[in-house]
């Protein structure tokens, strides 16, 4: 019988109870240190030996970084909360439904019950060359082994590719950026808020991350303001199968009607570049106008101006605009129903 020889590179293991001291040995390994949080990102990389850290900073046991609490201006949720607690917190379904929609579509109950908020939004791109450590843009190369005649590239980007043609796979992003959810971070230089939309970038700014956090930095909390609480909410997803599978294209939006127009609305898609996108042409265009199926069609259409497909991701073109339509169509017939 084969005897495996092959094991897991060895890591230091630390486990701080602070927010401060995690942030601080974040800070004193700089690049050697990865900060675990549910692990189901994390240990994939590590099983598989793509990713070596040399230190492995367990956030599990600090109790400030968990839970939902209400602040005065809305609410927090602790990076550690699971996805479970997301998805069943009263003030959460009460005010923000959104995000306990588009966190129930993610995954699997068991992945759920143990994948963490701060984690969802942080996770790094599910392309197979990638994953498979394969040397492309992204791991430090210089090729795309997804953007070729040949390459499997049905998941992968429709718009803002930049030799990189990923994309952001998480579910909860675009309904955090469609509540103007604000991501509290704990860096060297102190903490740093910044707007939900803006805490995930794309391959012009950074190939090797999805996400601002730079090493030494440690995601803290999400507050979400009262801004667009108890608005009409939309979340659809769709994906390959209807059992735990990343997001193909989802869409999450809030809008506010008043008088048969559209009041105000946020909406933002996931799964159609390497950042989820707010879509802000949208918003601008359907302002005062009824939500129905012509301003429907024309916000779908608007939406997916510049998008260019890969070899074998034409599909999510009319996807994309169909997804955008229904934000829009669908919201009406919820309200009608009510
Ligand atoms: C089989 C499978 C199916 C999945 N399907 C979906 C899906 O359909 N939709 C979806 O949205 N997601 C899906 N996921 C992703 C899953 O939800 C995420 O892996 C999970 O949310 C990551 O959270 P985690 O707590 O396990 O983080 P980890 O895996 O521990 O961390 C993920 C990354 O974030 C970093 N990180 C985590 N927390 C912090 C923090 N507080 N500060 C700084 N850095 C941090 C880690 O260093 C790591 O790089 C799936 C995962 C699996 C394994
Ligand atoms: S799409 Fe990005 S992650 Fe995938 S092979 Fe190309 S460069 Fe690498």
């Amino acid at each position: 019988m084969a005897v495996i020889r092959d094991v897991m590179p060895a890591f230091d293991l630390l486990q701080p109870k602070s927010i401060d001291d995690a942030q601080k040995l974040l800070e004193k390994h700089g690049s050697d240190a990865w900060a675990l949080a549910g692990g189901l990102d994390s240990f994939d990389w590590l099983k598989d030996r793509i990713k070596k850290p040399k230190v492995v900073v367990d956030l599990s046991g600090i109790e400030e970084l968990k839970g939902v609490r209400s602040v005065s201006d809305g609410i927090e949720i602790g990076a550690m909360t699971t996805l479970t607690e997301v998805v069943n917190h009263p003030l959460i379904k009460q005010h923000y439904g959104l995000l306990a929609q588009g966190a129930e579509l993610a995954a699997s109950p068991q992945i759920r019950n143990q994948g963490t908020i701060g984690g969802n939004v942080t996770q790094d791109a599910r392309c197979w060359y990638y994953r498979a450590g394969w040397p492309c843009y992204r791991a430090g190369g210089n090729i795309c082994y997804a953007d070729t005649p040949e390459g499997r590239n049905r998941e992968h980007a429709i718009l803002y590719a930049d030799r990189c043609v990923a994309v952001n796979p998480s579910d909860s992003a675009p309904a955090l950026i469609a509540l103007d959810a604000k991501f509290v971070m704990r860096t060297p230089q102190g903490e740093r808020v910044v707007d939900a939309e803006d805490y995930f970038i794309g391959p012009e700014i950074d190939i090797t991350r999805l996400h601002i956090l730079k090493p030494g930095d440690l995601l803290t909390a999400i507050r979400i303001p009262p801004t667009w609480a108890g608005a009409q909410f939309y979340f659809e997803k769709v994906r390959d199968r209807n059992v735990w599978d990343f997001p193909l294209l989802n869409v999450a939006s809030a809008m506010v009607v008043s008088g048969g127009s559209i009041e105000r609305m946020r909406i933002a898609v996931n799964g159609a570049a390497a950042r989820p996108l707010r879509l802000k042409a949208v918003e601008d265009a359907v302002r005062g106008k009824p939500p129905n199926a012509a301003t429907g069609e024309m916000a779908g259409k608007l939406a997916v101006q510049g998008a260019i497909p890969l070899q074998f991701n034409a599909y999510k073109i009319p996807l994309m605009r169909n997804l955008v339509k229904r934000a829009i169509g669908g919201v009406q017939e919820a309200t009608w129903a009510s």
